[in-house]
């Protein structure tokens, strides 16, 4: 069974606030895959989830050129993709992705399409949207047994 929790955001201080929430929901092993248009707020999320596992958001900026940043230092590691710039699923393969997917930490994926059949079942996918100025709506969908 799904649980689905939609919510809006209106400024970036109250995303990183709604990921902040969220990070007590996570465990080693979590996944999550964040779409969402470019200024959507995935990163911002991103830094939220991070602040509150112990996290510096300061820290926290978007891989896109390393592919993947790695975060210590807070209650887990966090592993922080985004495959905006992936060339192909072989790149991602090369990075032995599964270590992390099965690892000791959080995995955070912007841009999850390009890898899309390499996610889990139980992985928690939030899209965020714009909606005008700096409103976002955002859902989180997660199986519910997922941390239940
Ligand atoms: P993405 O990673 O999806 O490209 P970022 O988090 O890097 O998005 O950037 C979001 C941009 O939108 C930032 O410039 C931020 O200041 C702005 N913004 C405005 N309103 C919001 C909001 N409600 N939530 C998140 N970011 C917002
Ligand atoms: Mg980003």
């Amino acid at each position: 069974m799904n649980a689905n929790i939609s919510s809006e955001t209106t400024s970036p201080e109250e995303t990183v606030q709604l990921g902040s929430t969220l990070a007590g929901r996570l465990k080693p092993g979590s996944i999550v895959a964040l779409y969402g248009d470019l200024g959507s707020g995935k990163t911002h999320l991103t830094k939220g989830i991070c602040a509150g596992l112990g996290i510096d958001p300061e820290h926290v900026t978007s891989p896109t050129f390393a592919l993947i940043n790695e975060y210590r230092g807070g209650r887990m590691p966090v592993y922080h993709f985004d495959t905006y710039r992936l060339k192909n699923l072989a790149e991602f393969m090369a990075l032995g992705y599964e270590d992390y997917f099965e690892g000791d930490g959080v995995c955070l994926i912007e841009w999850p399409e390009p890898i899309e059949s390499l996610l889990p079942n139980d992985v928690i996918r939030i899209r965020l949207k714009h909606g005008g100025g700096d409103r976002r709506a955002i859902e989180i969908q997660a199986w519910r047994s997922h941390g239940e």
